[in-house]
């Protein structure tokens, strides 16, 4: 069809989802009967009307929001990544981030903020963003989650620093009344030149804060 090849950022978006590695009809079966007796522990009817098809939508929910482990951060950078004379920093601030907390497997919702000095290569903005998902759609604690995003992209640019700071909130916390209904987590992993010399981790505060 003519106008096919300038797919839209939504439909380029919709197509991912749609290609994104399923985790096959046995599990996702194991998963809708786990539900439907979490609804049932709880005190639930799930053959009420409005239950009915929860544990089928819960179980693919889930299955989205765990699609992370099935997929393969090489097939992700490996066509984004460029040969660069760039010595700046390159930030890439406020990455939208959802994930799920391994201790309640409730969400934690905040901000990514990825910032690298190249060395020879650069990778596509938005494959940064596509880092943070992978990681971000597991069962994480944010602490580890900021690490494997610095990590991953110090293994695939090779780059002479690399800056990650999350900041996040818990609904863990908040639902269950934990903590302050506001308090935001605030992690961070430096490497490299981000963490050995003090005017470059300077520069990346100061550019983060404007
Ligand atoms: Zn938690």
């Amino acid at each position: 069809m003519a106008g096919q090849n300038h797919e839209t950022e939504l439909e380029a978006a919709e197509r991912r989802i749609r290609n994104l590695p399923r985790c096959g009809a046995a599990k996702l079966a194991g998963m809708e009967s786990s539900f439907r007796e979490l609804l049932e522990a709880v005190g639930e009817n799930p053959e009420r009307q409005g239950l009915l098809r929860t544990p089928h939508r819960a179980a693919q929910a889930f299955e989205f929001l765990t699609n992370g482990y099935r997929q393969d951060l090489d097939d992700i950078v490996n066509d984004a990544i460029f040969d660069s004379d760039a010595s700046e920093i390159i930030l890439v601030k406020n990455i939208e981030l959802y994930s799920l907390c391994e201790h309640h497997l409730l969400p934690f919702v905040g901000k990514a903020h990825v910032a690298y000095i190249p060395n020879g290569k650069v990778i596509g903005l938005s494959k940064v963003a596509r880092i943070v998902d992978v990681f971000a759609r597991r069962l994480q604690i944010q602490e580890n989650l900021t690490t494997q995003i610095a990590d991953a992209l110090m293994k695939a640019l090779r780059p002479n620093g690399v800056a990650v700071v999350i900041e996040a909130k818990h609904l863990c916390m908040m639902m269950r009344g934990v903590e302050k209904q506001n308090s935001v987590m605030k992690t961070s992993c430096l490497l490299g030149s981000f963490k050995e010399d003090a005017r470059t981790r300077a520069e990346f505060l100061a550019l983060l804060s404007q």
